[in-house]
């Protein structure tokens, strides 16, 4: 077995641990990305020493300890996305956290991979106390059923499951509209195109900041090395290519660390431009 996977550092004085959750090794074709081909896909990953054809979605929440509140930023698959994830609250565990000890849950969008972990298979609350924090725009449209008509199949699924895992706590749920501070010391930051109401997250203590991308950035060494590259994925594609530029164009500049959902893990590091792209160096790893 490999070590825990979890992963503390500081931000000003919030601590902040990453949570692995699992991988799920999806197979693609040459119609993953639209605007590219298999072939410029598989370069890359070979570029990254990954075998073709095959893509590695790791799974890493964030846990934000303010001080007086402990923030957690999606939510695992809790095993419903891939028989090969589902492990975060068993990190959680190793931090030293139990469910019901989290205060506040930051969701970025409505993706199955991001809010599953809020319920188990059986529909029971996993954070039984927790408060949970949606940006309205995901709201607006995945709990909307006109909205739901006429989408392909696998988009349908996703407002099905949206219900399944919203409907009966909608009361429970507060909703914000993204550039808002959501909690004291986390901003919102509107990241439109991935899906309609995509939100990333700012996490700022005393002078040091955290970028939490969410899924702006998927892999770095696809989509920060080829930031014009429109996955499936992404339901806009050309909005998603302009947030992920503004994006990755902002943490360069500004030098910030950033942290992204799908990143491997410990999922965070710092951006750099490199040729027509970017490219992630990892954080140091380092002993608290
Ligand atoms: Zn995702």
């Amino acid at each position: 077995m490999q070590g825990p996977g979890v992963h503390r550092t500081k931000v000003g004085a919030f601590q902040v641990t990453a949570l692995y959750d699992g991988t799920w090794s999806l197979p693609i074709d040459g119609t993953f990305v639209r605007n590219a081909s298999g072939g410029a896909v598989n370069r890359a990953l070979a570029n990254a020493f990954l075998p073709p054809r095959v893509l590695p979605i790791s799974f890493t929440a964030l846990l934000v300890n303010t001080g007086t509140k402990l923030v957690l930023i999606d939510t695992g698959t809790a095993g419903q996305v891939a028989d090969t994830a589902g492990v975060m609250l068993d990190n959680l565990k190793i931090a030293g956290v139990t469910p019901d000890q989290i205060d506040t849950i930051l969701i970025s969008h409505f993706h199955p991979d991001h809010i599953d972990g809020l319920k188990t298979k059986d529909g029971a609350k996993v954070f039984a106390k927790a408060e949970i924090v949606v940006p309205e725009p995901e709201w607006a449209f995945w709990m909307n059923d006109a909205k739901m008509a006429g989408q392909p199949k696998p988009v349908q699924r996703y407002f099905l499951n949206a219900k399944r895992i919203f409907g009966d706590i909608a009361d429970e749920v507060r909703r914000f509209k993204p550039g808002a501070e959501v909690v004291p010391g986390i901003t919102s930051i509107p990241a439109y195109g991935h899906t309609p109401g995509h939100t990333a997250f700012a996490i700022h203590s005393g002078n040091q900041s955290m970028l939490a991308m969410s899924d702006t950035v998927r892999k770095p060494y696809l989509f920060a090395r080829h930031p014009d590259w429109q996955p499936i994925f992404d339901m806009d594609g050309s909005l998603a290519v302009k947030t992920r530029r503004r994006m990755l164009d902002r943490a360069a500049a500004d030098r910030m660390l950033v942290e992204a959902y799908h990143f491997p893990f410990p999922a965070s590091g710092h951006m750099v431009r490199r040729g027509t792209g970017y490219e992630l160096v990892p954080v140091e790893w380092k002993p608290l």
